[in-house]
């Protein structure tokens, strides 16, 4: 039987990458992301089934009563949650499957799939994170602020994951969480020794 896909939790605070470390990982056809839904409005270009799928409050709601979704966290009077059917066929195939979620969110990840992996993508400093925040140049000042002070709070949460690699240059940030994801289907726990006795 083929091994199951690794359940993948990827955190940090905005500005600190993760999005684009998300996209160089999925380039990879054993990798999918998990598209979550949410009850926020799209912005900009965003486009249903593609970044998220938005639901209304209640259609959120229908889903969390009929049990679909792996966990869900309110964060800036939004819901966002993960959907349970999509991921579990997928890490049944075989494929890695990431969720690009907040702090709360992998807390209850861990609970319910001991097994997953989490992953901080740390900015390497203070500093450095303002500096990229500015950069996209769409936030208000007032936006940036809390970001920061966010990002403050979520930086502190980060001990409480398995891994925490600095975005540096992004390369080198890529080549750290393939490294985290192979060292991980290595493990002897991983390995069916049958498949070498028969
Ligand atoms: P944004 O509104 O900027 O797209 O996302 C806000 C925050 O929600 C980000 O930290 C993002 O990682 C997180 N997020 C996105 N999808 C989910 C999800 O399904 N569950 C949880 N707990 N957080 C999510």
């Amino acid at each position: 039987m083929k091994n199951k896909g690794l359940l993948v939790v990827i955190s940090g605070p905005a500005g600190a990458g993760k999005g684009t470390v998300v996209s160089e990982l999925v380039k990879d056809d054993n990798v999918v992301v998990s598209v979550s839904a949410t009850t926020r409005q799209p912005r900009g270009q965003e486009k249903d089934g593609v970044e998220y799928h938005f639901l209304s409050r209640e259609k959120f709601r229908e889903m969390i009563d009929h049990d679909g979704f792996l966990e869900y966290a309110e964060y800036c009077g939004n819901y966002y949650g993960s959907p349970k059917k999509q991921a579990l066929d997928n890490m049944a195939q075989g494929k890695d499957v990431i969720l690009e979620i907040e702090v709360q969110g992998c807390e209850k990840i861990k609970k319910q799939n001991p097994d997953c992996i989490s992953i901080f993508i740390m900015p390497p400093s203070m500093e450095v994170l303002e500096h990229r925040l500015r950069k996209r140049a769409t936030d208000s000042e007032e936006s940036i602020l809390n970001r920061l002070a966010r990002a403050k709070e979520e930086i502190r949460l980060a001990a409480n994951y398995d891994y925490i690699i600095v975005n540096g240059p992004i390369e080198q940030c890529v080549e750290d969480v393939k490294s985290v994801l192979n060292a991980e289907k290595l493990k002897a726990s991983k390995f069916d020794v049958n498949t070498v006795l028969k």
